[in-house]
């Protein structure tokens, strides 16, 4: 099993980043894609790799090069998978676009993927010598690249005439109009095909969908990504943009009542940050399995909040084996769930044993339950082990406010607006509309 990092500073047109081979590949999930352009191919047994939706399935000798910033993620298929990688970077490393014909996803077959195969293994045991010769590693990393650049088609692509009558045209009307509404069935529409047809030439020529040739041209947009940073007023002060988009969420509502901050009570935020860790180390999926097997909640739960995010919590404790009760301080549950799933529900609550106290409000949380207000007045003790707050989103406007006077544009989209705002639709939509419109 052997590596390599660069450890000189990037000074050739083009360099690896990272090489290795031999490598026993791990489960690997990187939603917001690699910031490199990067190689991974089978040397033993065999792995999928999905990227953007599509599933590769990688045999021995067969690889995939990814473009910058596609998610994607890996999985061994086998008990052991090995495989050979490589990460470019170099001085000219945004013209690889180019060489590779601006293709997101480069499946490479076997009969190439040995000649890789053994290029690779040439640099690994060479490593001393070509990296303290830089020019020499920047030419083996261009011979690398090179086989990226006719892997499909041995043919250019602009002696190809249905490349040149059907998808270059739409090339260059998403290149030109990337900023305007642009729809798969649009742009087919302007070359007189099907939506299904076109993505077939699309994945014939570049190896991808429309969709997923829009979508990477967006990711390569001069948008600088800056991580780990808090915005404050001062900090757009500091950096005095035109515009702020507002995008920073709601915090979920916590009622402020005796007990509320018992170590038996779970709120979104709290379990927001308890997860982390074990998501990062299992994934979604292996988690998902996992909690039915352990949870940190007690057998008898009680859920403060009935809409969407309550409603959502109930149903997973439930088929955790857990006994629950809802308490919701409206008239009615569910609101945000669509109605066809949300017709299903009180059904599904019924059969399941799921107590839904509406127009009730817990008052106090004790050691033994929670005391609730029910809606003729009186009051009745839920007795549990655990409480999970599960309300919906309260908008906070502290940072809009503090921006007034500083820039002239401000938009405030997604859940930032609330639980009225609060689903990923909301924000999708608010995100492209915004984006469109700046
Ligand atoms: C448990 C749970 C289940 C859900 N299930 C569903 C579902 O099934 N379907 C559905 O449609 N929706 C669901 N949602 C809601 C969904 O997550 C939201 O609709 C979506 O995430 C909203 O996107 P957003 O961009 O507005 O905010 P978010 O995705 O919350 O992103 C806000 C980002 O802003 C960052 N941020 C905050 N303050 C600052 C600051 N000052 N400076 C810089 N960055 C900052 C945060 O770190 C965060 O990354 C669920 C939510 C939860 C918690």
């Amino acid at each position: 099993m052997a590596i390599h990092y660069r450890n000189f500073p990037v000074i050739e047109p083009f360099i690896f980043d990272s090489i290795g081979c031999c490598w026993s590949q791990d489960r690997v999930l990187r939603p917001k894609g690699f910031p490199l352009y990067h190689y991974l191919q089978t040397e033993q047994g065999c792995g999928t790799v999905k990227v953007q939706g599509t599933e590769y399935v990688l045999n021995e000798n067969e690889g995939l090069l990814i473009s910058p910033y596609l998610h994607h993620s890996y999985e061994r298929n086998t008990e052991e998978w090995l495989t050979a990688f490589a990460t470019f970077t170099g001085t000219i490393h945004s013209s690889i676009d180019k060489m590779v014909g601006n293709k997101p996803i480069i499946f490479i077959e076997k009969e190439q993927g040995a000649m890789i195969s053994a290029l690779i293994n040439e640099i690994m045991e060479n490593w001393d010598l070509l990296s303290a010769d830089t020019r020499a590693l920047s030419l083996k990393c261009y011979d690398l690249l090179m086989h990226f650049t006719n892997s499909r088609h041995p043919r250019p692509l602009t002696d190809e005439p249905l490349y040149l009558r059907y998808v270059a045209p739409i090339i260059k009307e998403i290149e030109t109009h990337y900023n305007s509404e642009l729809t798969v069935s649009d742009l087919s529409g302007r070359v007189y095909v099907t939506p299904q047809y076109l993505s077939r030439l699309f994945r014939r020529f570049l190896g991808c969908s429309v969709y997923e040739y829009l979508t990477t041209q967006l990711g390569k947009l001069p948008v600088k990504l800056r991580l780990g940073v808090t915005v404050t007023a001062e900090t757009v002060r500091k950096e005095q943009p035109d515009a702020v988009v507002i995008a920073t969420s709601s915090p979920y509502a916590v009622p402020d009542i005796p007990g509320i901050h018992s170590s038996r009570v779970f709120t979104i935020k709290g379990l927001a940050g308890q997860v982390k860790l074990p998501m990062r180390l299992f994934g979604p999926r292996l988690l998902e399995k996992l909690t039915h097997v352990f949870l940190p909640v007690g057998k008898r739960v009680v859920v403060l909040g009935g809409q969407i995010e309550g409603v959502q919590g109930a149903v997973f404790l439930k088929k955790r084996g857990r006994e629950v009760t809802i308490i919701e301080e409206s008239a009615s549950i569910g609101g945000g769930i669509p109605e066809r799933f949300l017709q299903r529900i009180g059904p599904w609550f019924r059969k399941k044993g799921v107590e839904v106290l509406t127009e009730s409000r817990a008052e106090a949380i004790t050691d033994d339950g929670v005391k609730v207000r029910l809606k003729d007045g009186t009051q009745k003790f839920v007795p549990c082990d655990s409480v999970m707050v599960l309300m919906p989103q309260v908008p906070d406007t502290a940072l809009t406010e503090s921006l007034q006077g500083i820039v002239a544009e401000v938009h405030v989209i997604g859940s930032s607006l609330g639980a009225e705002n609060g689903l990923l639709k909301h924000a999708l939509l608010d995100g492209r509309r915004v984006g469109c419109r700046l």
